[in-house]
């Protein structure tokens, strides 16, 4: 009786200490899935990083011609599909490119392409974006729907018992704003339908575009009687990531009043938390022995905001001179600047990390 009530113990005690690790509050976000190691934003990439233990998995949403969220991180098809043998005609050229954009197919004719690992063109030919990743088009790969995606992650937080996150990204509003379409109305209308409605919920909504993500809190959420979790992404005003309209004419977003004093209590007025580049935070002059950390993270915790830095890879060239391994740059990031959670096309590591980290602090 006795042995049994100690072994019992030990097993309380094992309980214990893994809810304790649980309940860190540092989180794993799969970006674009488990997207190291299976084309990005397909299910199967998405299905892989569920079962690495990820808290949170992140979908890109575009639109199709006929009003339907797609998954996918670039407004094109050209870059991850073979959309230019199949439809050769149906590009827009920007800036001298041909592009293939989501917005000019439906999704029957979306769905008819083959994904693939990420590839650019160079002396045309396709070289692929990471030689190290899943090999160019072999296999069988197609675009999902948001709603799939949100099936597939319910589905199995019902077959788990597991709650595992969504973090969608409402990618170029102004883009889609200026070919007719609401993207952001068309997605809380599927977070809706799916039960994501609130702050409790496990959903964070983020956006590049600021005017966008203040909107998406000041007008669309009242409108719809919801509150999500909401991320400001941080860009250099170079990326030409976001555009606004001045004038009739479309010119980059200025983002430089976020790396000014008083910037992060700015976003707070609307956001949740922020998603900046990791130099926006160590700088890359950085050396092993002299990081130089910015105020970013502090000034977005003193405002209440959390932060989730932008992106953790472990390909040839990724690891910054400052980091040792893929692994130290997550201990700098996750302990020595304190953030909340990264994203990350390794998610296996990065949970691993985090568990043996929490149980070194735990002495266990
Ligand atoms: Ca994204």
């Amino acid at each position: 009786m006795k042995k049994l009530l100690s072994l019992c113990l030990l097993a309380i005690m094992v309980l214990d200490a893994s809810a304790a690790v649980a309940g860190s509050n540092k989180i794993v976000i799969a970006h674009r899935g488990a997207s190291g190691y299976l084309p990005e934003h397909t299910l199967e990439a998405k299905a892989a990083a569920y079962f690495m233990g990820v808290d949170y998995i992140e979908q890109d949403l575009v639109m199709t011609k006929d009003d339907k969220l797609v998954v996918l991180h670039d407004h094109y098809l050209d870059r991850i599909t073979d959309v230019m043998e199949k439809f050769p005609k149906r590009f827009r050229k920007v800036n001298g490119e041909k592009r293939w954009f989501a917005i000019d197919f439906t999704l029957a004719e979306i769905k008819s392409l083959k994904v693939t690992e990420g590839f650019n063109i160079k002396d045309g030919k396709k070289i692929q974006g990471f030689s190290g990743r899943f090999p160019m088009f072999s296999s069988s790969f197609e675009v999902p729907t948001f709603e799939e995606e949100l099936q597939l992650i319910q589905g199995l937080n019902k077959s788990t018992g597991k709650n595992v996150g969504i973090y969608p990204e409402i990618k170029a509003p102004w883009f889609h704003r200026a070919e007719g379409k609401d993207i952001s109305m068309a997605a809380l209308n599927m977070l809706k339908k799916y039960g994501y409605t609130t702050k409790q919920d496990k959903v964070y909504l983020q956006c590049f575009d600021p005017n966008e993500t203040r909107r998406i809190s000041k007008e669309l959420f009242p409108k719809l009687g919801m509150q999500l979790k909401l991320v400001q992404l941080i860009a250099e005003t170079s990326w030409n990531e976001t555009m606004e309209k001045k004038n009739g004419k479309f010119v980059p977003y200025n983002y430089d009043w976020m790396f000014e004093k008083g910037g992060m209590a700015r976003i707070a007025e609307y956001a949740d938390g922020i998603g900046p580049w990791k130099p926006m935070l160590v700088k890359n002059e950085s050396t092993r022995s002299k990081l130089i950390i910015t105020n970013m993270v502090k000034d977005a915790h003193t405002n209440g905001m959390e932060v989730h830095p932008y992106t953790f890879r472990l390909d040839n060239g990724r690891i910054p001179p400052y980091a040792a391994s893929f692994e130290d740059m997550l201990d700098i990031f996750y302990y020595t600047v304190d953030v909340d959670g990264v994203f990350t096309d390794f998610p296996d590591r990065a949970v691993n990390f985090l568990r043996r980290a929490e149980y070194q602090r735990q002495g266990l």
